[in-house]
């Protein structure tokens, strides 16, 4: 089968380590399904782990990818108990957790102690045109969601979904900050916000995201300057913010604690310009701030989600779309930071 996969990490050139080519198509095993994948998106996870970063050691060759929709393509005997049938359309949940630990017991499956996602070793990720995962973690997609738009769900929506309203527990009528407004989880969590009644202020470094932003609905949106604090603080009444979505880390990570009000939440999803800013514990401590991490969400906030497509609700920014074949320039196309929105493999 076709695929993208990692066939070396690090170095200088990362984009250098892709390679679109042939794998073997994966092995269901008793429990698990292979689905045909008709459709995924790119995340910043797969450019860390072309750079070398990733929270287990990459065996190359390592296929990409770790969100995707298309159709179960088969099972070992027949489908589990409830799991879709051979044929239905499905959304992939790509946490893969160990169902053993004291946190996956008590249904707490975020908090799992060895989780894991497709394109993290063992696992194979979702650039290609077949991949091996639990049954469990199919959800079923209705026929009114292509899959381009169901694609964008399980990484970058869901974690914004999650960030918003469980790890910041924003309420109609709130306020959040969210950096990097052109990306992908940026504009899921702009259009999230503005959806669930939030107001909602962007930044980035770039003018014609700024309006992008603007267009996805939020109140203002900035330059990440040391100046803005003050003009968010303004603009929220002197109060600053209820929380920031802050996915871009080191050159934005100062903004973030000066806009955030007393008592406020930081949500950190990523950190796309660094992951080590000074960590001004001051401003943390003394205002009673909140920093929560933030990683994807459960099946059945991914479960909402697809609900509020089907419902018309969320219409997902997709800002570009390629085929599998021509993953190389869909890479090149997120290093570079131009597009708006989501980048989707199709095939
Ligand atoms: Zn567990």
């Amino acid at each position: 089968m076709l695929a993208a996969f990692a066939r070396a990490t690090g170095g200088p050139d990362p984009l250098a380590n892709l390679v679109v080519g042939e794998q073997p198509v994966p092995e269901p095993q008793p429990g698990w399904a292979t689905v045909r994948v008709r459709a995924a998106s790119l995340n910043h996870h797969d450019l860390w782990t072309l750079r070398g970063v990733s929270s287990r050691p990459v065996v190359p060759p390592q296929i990409l990818g770790c969100d995707a929709a298309g159709t179960v393509a088969a099972y070992v005997g027949s489908a589990p108990p409830g799991a879709p049938e051979v044929g239905a359309r499905v959304v992939v949940h790509s946490p893969v957790t160990c169902g053993q630990c004291a946190a996956c017991r008590g249904g707490d499956e975020m908090s799992c102690r060895r989780p894991a996602m497709l394109s993290e070793p063992p696992l194979p990720g979702t650039f290609a045109e077949y991949v091996a995962v639990p049954a469990d973690n199919l959800i079923p997609l209705p026929v009114g969601v292509d899959f381009s738009v169901a694609a964008c769900l399980p990484t970058a929506y869901l974690t914004a979904y999650h960030g918003l309203f469980q790890r910041a527990r924003l309420q109609p009528g709130m306020t959040v900050l969210v950096h990097g407004a052109g990306g992908g989880l940026p504009s899921a969590a702009i259009l999230l916000g503005v959806r669930a009644g939030l107001t909602v202020y962007a930044t980035s470094r770039d003018e014609s995201k700024r309006q992008f932003a603007l267009d996805l609905g939020a109140t203002a949106a900035y330059p990440p300057e040391r100046e803005t604090a003050r003009e968010v603080i303004t603009a929220t009444g002197g109060m600053g913010v209820d929380a920031v979505i802050e996915t871009v880390g080191e050159p934005t990570w100062e903004l973030s604690l000066r806009a955030v009000r007393p008592g406020g939440t930081v949500v950190v999803s990523g950190a796309t310009g660094g992951i080590n800013p000074p960590a001004q514990l001051n401003r943390i401590f003394f205002r009673n701030v909140t920093v929560a991490g933030s990683t994807m969400g459960t099946r059945g906030e991914l479960r909402r989600l697809i609900d509020l497509c089907a419902r018309g609700a969320l219409n997902p920014v997709i800002g570009s779309r390629h085929a599998l074949a021509d993953a190389t320039s869909a890479f090149a196309e997120m290093e570079h930071g131009e597009v708006r929105g989501k980048i989707v493999l199709e095939s």
